[in-house]
């Protein structure tokens, strides 16, 4: 072992204990009067949590953002705000980039836009807040057969525009195949008609949701198509194979991978 290399462990081991000594410091002087550890290992291990967001306090905080009641943000508006974004491009790619025909100029190809659904084209946040944003499948079960969740707007809108330039919207969804019947009643419910495909996640599928999307998307290249748009709520709903245009709903209240 180096003399170096002995000299920066030294100098971490000094840090890591002026760190403990500093939280222990703050403690006494903040007069909150509540002893939180010594400068030993003790007060060290509590450094990690404090540093983690209070599930409690984070659950508040996603009730004002939905409600825009807070300064973190306002999710309606950001919904909005992303699903014009996403307008624009798609007008801006009809004036532009289509053909007489509605072919892609440059590689001939169909254009088609692909929505997710969960969080993108319907809202959930019923079954969310009331579940405490936990999850359970036999209750989300029960709230899909319900067919109560409101589309959302912005993404409804995008939807008719693609639908009114006689392009197909295609939705792409992790719910399962055994789904179908229900998540059609919840589009129709919600306002949505006449799309043009319904990709559900069948036996075979891959496990993440990200592989088994992005699979999909690739199928719709094979098949002759170019995804103009790809929207949707997560990352993995945007991962992998490529689009034209990638929009990101915002969703801080649950992850899919
Ligand atoms: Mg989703």
């Amino acid at each position: 072992m180096s003399v170096l290399t002995l000299g920066k462990r030294r100098s971490i081991a000094a840090i890591v204990m002026v760190s403990g000594a500093l939280l222990s410091t703050g403690a006494a002087q903040s007069g909150t009067g509540s002893v939180i550890g010594t400068t030993t290992g003790q007060a060290n291990g509590i450094v990690g949590g404090e540093r983690l967001q209070n599930l409690g306090a984070l659950k508040e905080t996603l009730l004002q953002y939905h409600d825009c009641t807070c300064t973190c943000g306002c999710y309606t508006a950001e919904l909005d705000s992303v699903t014009r974004e996403a307008g624009a491009f798609f007008d801006n790619y009809v004036s532009t980039a289509l053909t007489g025909d509605h072919l892609d100029k440059r590689t001939g190809r169909k254009p088609v836009v692909v929505i997710d659904i969960d969080e993108t084209a319907l809202s959930n946040w019923e079954i969310i807040k009331d579940r405490d944003f936990g999850y359970s499948r036999e209750s989300f079960l029960q709230w899909e057969q319900a067919a109560k969740a409101p589309g959302i707007p912005g993404t409804l809108r995008l939807f008719n525009a693609v639908k009114a330039q006689g392009l197909p919207a295609v939705f792409l969804t992790a719910r399962l195949e055994s789904e179908r019947d229900v998540t059609v009643g919840d589009l129709r419910a919600a306002g949505y008609a006449e799309w043009d495909g319904l990709i559900m996640k069948g036996a075979d599928a891959p496990a993440l949701a990200a592989d088994y999307k992005s699979q999909q998307r690739a199928a719709l290249r094979e098949k002759g198509f170019i995804v103009v748009i790809n929207i949707g709520d997560q990352a993995s709903d945007l991962s992998g194979e490529p689009a034209l245009g990638r929009f990101k709903l915002p969703n801080p209240f649950y992850l899919v991978r």
